[in-house]
């Protein structure tokens, strides 16, 4: 089973193409990492395997009635409502009740139960973080996008998180979509990735095998750092 098809995705604005030729699948178990520099369009693709916007060319299939949760890169919560109703507005058609309910579970399983009543501009980063994220999983996606969710936490809490996103993946089953510009934060959390760079695809695969003979910048750069790191360890 498939959960959703890119083939051959194209997007440009008026400013010129952020990218061309993006081809991939995903499983209902997969965990991909979209790798590129700032500006190559991780963004702009996340937003269109949501839905959010329409791409310039290219088909992107989605399996019937999927479900997607997303965490943006800006975490947009809403600042004039509690922590709950921010989660429980994820789940609209639900009767108000069982939607509340649905929420302290969702907030109970990124434990933060405890922030519940709170307004999202009196947390931490990491407790906006983990916020949105219950958000994103609170309808029980089948894919939940993530676009760059670790970038501003320090690295203690970011290994906590990354821990928590790959328990709460595992627990609703979903496939996972991880937007980064940090190789350590894809080889944590993905199998495959793909890297775009130069507005296109420039390579993908097992990130592990592609680091053996990197092709595109963005990866022979992660190699140099990696290798940089196992010189230091070693001396
Ligand atoms: P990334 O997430 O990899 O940093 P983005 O997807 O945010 O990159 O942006 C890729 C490119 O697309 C940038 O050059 C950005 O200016 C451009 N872009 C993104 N959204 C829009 C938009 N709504 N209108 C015009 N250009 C945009
Ligand atoms: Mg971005």
């Amino acid at each position: 089973m498939t959960l959703l098809t890119v083939q051959d995705l194209a997007k440009s604005y008026d400013g010129g193409t952020v990218f061309a030729g993006v081809s991939f699948a995903l499983a209902p178990d997969d965990r991909l990492a979209v790798l590129g520099p700032s500006g190559s369009g991780k963004t702009t693709l996340l937003r269109l395997l949501a839905g959010l916007d329409e791409p310039s060319s290219g088909v992107i299939e989605r399996a019937t009635d999927l479900r997607i949760g997303m965490v943006f890169q800006d975490l947009a919560l809403w600042p004039n409502l509690a922590v709950l109703d921010n989660v429980a507005f994820a789940l609209p058609n639900a009767p108000k009740t069982q939607r509340l309910q649905s929420a302290r579970d969702a907030l109970a399983s990124c434990r933060v139960a405890e922030l519940a009543s709170r307004k999202p501009g009196t947390l931490s980063i990491g407790q906006q973080q983990r916020v949105a994220l219950a958000r994103a999983i609170v309808a029980r996606p089948q894919l939940l996008l993530l676009d760059e969710p670790f970038s501003s936490l320090d690295p203690l809490l970011r290994e906590e998180l990354m821990a928590e996103v790959r328990r709460l993946a595992g627990e609703i089953n979903a496939a996972l979509v991880l937007v980064t510009h940090d190789v350590f934060e894809a080889l944590a959390l993905a199998r495959r990735i793909i890297v775009l760079e130069d507005a296109r695809l420039a390579e993908s695969g097992d990130l592990v095998s592609l680091l053996s003979a990197p092709q595109s910048r963005m990866l022979r750069q992660c190699a140099a750092q990696i290798e940089k790191l196992r010189v230091r360890k070693v001396e």
